[in-house]
């Protein structure tokens, strides 16, 4: 049987990446804004907005992500800031995936802008992975104006990380006889999920580096750590068996999560945080005409105990104030009152067809939310996503639209408020 190789394709400073093929693409514009010190953050105006990507050049500041917007004009006095469209992020990442289907025998989308590939058993079709890798990247490069990082193992965890190594436009190997040299001089923090209170009981252990935590005592760790610590100890060896599962296009799921800043502990935090992940959850679907109707809520609290609830509405949707209205019944239901790290809300059940049950009540306010709905995507589309935004993200420090986002690890140990970081 051949070896198992698998890509881990992450787009660079996404958010910014895309922002600028568009402005070169789409607008005319000469000036690369990749080129200068820039960030992706929100509205100007917006006291609470922070950094969600930065430029090459801001990050010689020393911007960071996550951080507060005027933290950052602070180190870069002329730091150019412009705002998230997260229509445009969909778009970019549509594109994304559908050039990796072209090439990958299954490819399954991890968040707005990371996929794993598997192309195990092409190497008579494509040549060495690592060759082919530069070329797959090269080409992302010139069709869709962005670029990319690869990593390249055996699987999906060891992928992932060899894709954050040394950044951007790169490829990297992380294959299993190159753990001790490439991954266990890393410091702890920069391992998969591992998150910050870990972090703390880890140092307290003298468990510094990769290296350490995989030479540890497992005993001691599930003693400390329970699961969590064994968990933690596999990966820092690269062990994984996760598969790279296969979303089938025509009858996808969508979905978004998010990991905080700022630990949840209220519900009124909780719901606007649902509501900013159903709109771009609402975009998505009338963007590609589905309807779903299923939806889940999940949420993972610092101890990271894993919960998730589903419902199935009586007819099928593409409304974000539907979406919206079953994940705040399904987090009520859900939610024990745990500090909270992660939210996220999953639809499924897509169907190209709306075959709405015209119900004797429900329908007329279907009608009215859906032309609403519409309305609001042709203005976003047009003038971009902060052009309209719902009450009550006015003088929230909340995004009001949070892009799709898996990548869980870094986030965990930077400050930040509620929105979704990207690198
Ligand atoms: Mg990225």
């Amino acid at each position: 049987m051949a070896d198992t190789i698998i890509f881990h394709v992450d787009v660079n400073s996404a958010f910014l990446s895309w922002e600028a093929a568009y402005r070169i693409e789409t607008l005319g514009e000469t000036e690369d804004i990749r080129s200068f010190p820039s960030v992706i953050g929100g509205n100007e105006k917006q006291r609470h907005g922070i950094v969600l990507a930065k430029s090459v050049p801001a990050k010689k500041f020393g911007v960071t992500t996550g951080e507060p917007l005027m933290s950052a004009r602070k180190k870069c006095p002329g730091l150019k800031t412009y705002a998230p469209n997260f229509s445009l992020y969909v778009e970019k990442s549509n594109a994304l995936i559908s050039l990796l289907n072209r090439y990958a025998p299954v490819v399954e989308q991890f968040s707005i802008d990371e996929a794993f590939c598997d192309f195990t058993g092409t190497t008579g079709l494509y040549g060495p992975p690592a060759e082919f890798a530069l070329k797959l990247k090269d080409m992302i490069r010139e069709e869709l104006g962005f670029t990319v990082n690869i990593g390249i193992s055996s699987n999906k965890l060891l992928a992932k990380m060899a894709s954050d190594f040394e950044k951007p436009d790169k490829v990297h190997t992380l294959f299993p006889n190159e753990i001790q040299e490439k991954m266990w001089p890393l410091p702890v923090s920069d391992l998969l999920y591992v998150g910050r209170s870990s972090i703390r009981t880890l140092h307290n252990l003298d468990i510094f580096t990769i290296g350490d935590l995989a030479n540890a005592d497992v005993a001691v760790l599930r003693q400390h750590l329970k699961k969590h610590g064994e968990d933690m100890w596999k990966s820092a060896n690269g062990m994984d068996d996760a598969l790279v599962r296969d979303t089938p296009p025509a009858n996808k799921g969508y979905g978004n999560s998010i990991t905080v800043g700022t630990d949840v502990t209220d519900r009124e935090t909780a719901f606007t945080i649902l509501l900013s992940l159903c709109e771009t959850i609402g975009a998505r679907l009338r963007a590609d005409h589905a309807y779903i109707s299923v939806v889940s809520v999940f949420v993972v609290d610092t101890a990271f105990h894993r919960s998730s609830h589903q419902i199935t509405l009586p007819s099928s949707t593409d409304i974000t104030e539907k979406i919206y209205e079953a994940a705040c019944e399904l987090f009520i239901r859900l939610w024990d009152g745990e500090p909270l790290r992660l939210l996220g809300v999953h639809t499924s059940r897509a169907t190209s067809e709306n075959f709405v049950q015209y119900d004797m009540f429900g329908s007329t306010e279907a009608d009215k939310l859906s032309k609403l709905n519409l309305a609001i995507d042709q203005i976003r589309n047009r003038y971009g996503d902060e052009a309209v935004k719902r009450a009550r993200f006015i003088d929230s420090e909340h995004t009001h639209m949070t892009g799709g986002l898996g990548k869980a690890k870094r986030d965990h140990n930077k400050p930040s408020s509620h929105a979704p970081l990207q690198d």
